[in-house]
């Protein structure tokens, strides 16, 4: 059931005893990197000054732009002889941010992996195929180890070459892959086209999902399509990376390891903590990192506590999956919107196939969305009647979600395009 069963299932008076431990060591340790000493000295905040764990909204918010400015080592609160292992984020909304790791941090996250995989049930007799790029994204070193220390044969193909990793599956009877979902949605056309069933021909029995936003529906896709359980899988490179947030089988929401990492959830426009399991900013700082410790991480993420224990037995408490983060909101015609809730609503719709894309244009003072989704090739035959009213249902459903009216315009599949990594959901024409 459980890896690390004393720490997984500890009370939570003494998991907060030992995030207050660790929040004090944290606090000394980042004190000796040349960022923080500037952000003590400024603020007049002394390392001692934290007497307990609510002492922590007393040091100010760190954010990617601090990380960008402090390029390469500002951060640093070791000598760099103390490294072993430098990753980067993926710079998916700028410049991309470096992290430092000395082997005992190295450790500790391939620990928070190993408990995340076991917890799904995945095991020793696994064959782990790690879809991730390997490399400075922290998505495929870090499952990696995470994997081996669990004792699963692991199978390290990186991203990409769709028929190679459906041959992999295939010739080593792989059970547990990691991928991202966008990519897990456009693998099910190269298995069909190759007319291979996943269900009837492969051995997969679990999946992780990650890197980026995706819906409940998407899960129920790749589950039924694979037969397989898949799990969501949260994490960012400044908190290491993967390993941060993970679903166990209850699939109610992902367990945040609250050992290594101290959440708040604030009001993105105000910073204050929001009120019990409101949405808001998640922001995290680290418990376990001596290279390069970071406080009051602003992830930009939104999410909420989900309240109450889990059936599972863990304490560490859950948060809802990310619906997205701020910068990924779009204001249309007055209206909030995130890509993942039109994502939702087309693969609930029979007929949408597994890509599609936003593209936002300007047109005197009016936006406009335009919403390109790839359908099923049968719509493209015969009668085009059926695809007008397929457009018209689409339009509708989206309408009635989004409330205002995007253009609709249908595509064969594979014709929009696809990348490796994180899916490009969104093209912003609009200049201002
Ligand atoms: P970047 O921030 O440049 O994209 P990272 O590779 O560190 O680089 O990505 C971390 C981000 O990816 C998270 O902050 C979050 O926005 C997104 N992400 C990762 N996993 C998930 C997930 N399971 N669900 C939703 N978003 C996710
Ligand atoms: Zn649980």
């Amino acid at each position: 059931m459980f890896w690390e069963e004393t720490i997984e299932t500890m009370p939570l008076p003494d998991l907060q005893a030992l995030q207050f431990e660790r929040l004090k060591t944290t606090v000394a340790r980042a004190a000796n990197a040349p960022f923080y000493k500037k952000v003590f000295a400024k603020s007049g905040l002394e390392p001692a000054a934290i007497k307990s764990l609510d002492d922590i909204r007393r040091i100010p918010f760190t954010t990617k732009e601090d990380l960008r400015e402090s390029w390469p080592y500002g951060l640093l609160a070791v000598a760099k002889e103390e490294l072993v292992r430098m990753h980067s984020s993926s710079g998916t909304t700028g410049r991309s941010t470096v992290i430092f790791h000395t082997a005992a941090d190295l450790d500790a996250w391939t620990d928070i992996l190993t408990r995340s995989m076991f917890m799904t049930g995945m095991r020793k007799a696994d064959v782990f195929q790690n879809m991730m790029t390997y490399g400075l994204f922290t998505g495929g070193l870090g499952f990696h180890y995470g994997a081996e220390r669990l004792g699963a044969l692991t199978i390290p193909v990186g991203a990409g070459n769709s028929r190679r990793q459906i041959q992999l599956m295939r010739d080593f009877d792989t059970t547990v892959i990691h991928i991202i979902p966008s990519y897990a949605l456009h693998l099910t056309e190269v298995f069909e086209e190759l007319e291979v069933e996943p269900r009837r021909d492969t051995r997969l029995r679990i999946a992780f999902l990650g890197a980026e936003p995706h819906s409940e529906k998407t899960r129920q896709r790749i589950e039924e399509f694979y037969g397989l359980k898949a799990f969501n899988s949260y994490g960012l490179s400044e908190m290491n990376g993967p390993g941060v947030g993970f679903e166990c089988q209850c699939q109610a929401g992902l367990h945040v390891w609250e050992d290594n990492f101290l959440m708040e959830i604030v009001d993105p426009d105000t910073l204050e903590p929001v009120a019990d399991g409101m949405e808001g900013e998640l922001v995290m700082t680290t418990l376990r990192r001596a290279g390069m410790p970071i406080l009051r991480y602003r992830t930009k993420d939104l999410t909420r506590i989900i309240a109450g224990p889990c059936a599972c037995g863990r304490t560490h408490r859950r948060i809802e999956r990310i619906t997205g983060r701020t910068d990924d909101m779009l204001i249309i015609k007055g209206v909030n919107i995130f890509p993942v809730q039109i994502e939702k609503k087309l693969m609930e719709i029979d007929g949408v196939g597994t890509n599609f894309q936003i593209i936002l244009e300007r047109k005197g003072y009016n936006d406009h969305m335009i919403v390109r989704v790839e359908v099923a090739r049968e719509f493209f035959s015969g009668d085009l009647k059926q695809l007008e009213l397929l457009r018209k249902h689409i339009t509708e459903e989206l309408r009635s979600d989004i409330l205002i009216t995007p253009r609709v315009d249908l595509l064969e599949p594979n014709t929009l395009p696809k990348t490796e990594g994180k899916a490009v959901r969104v093209i912003d024409n609009r200049t201002d």
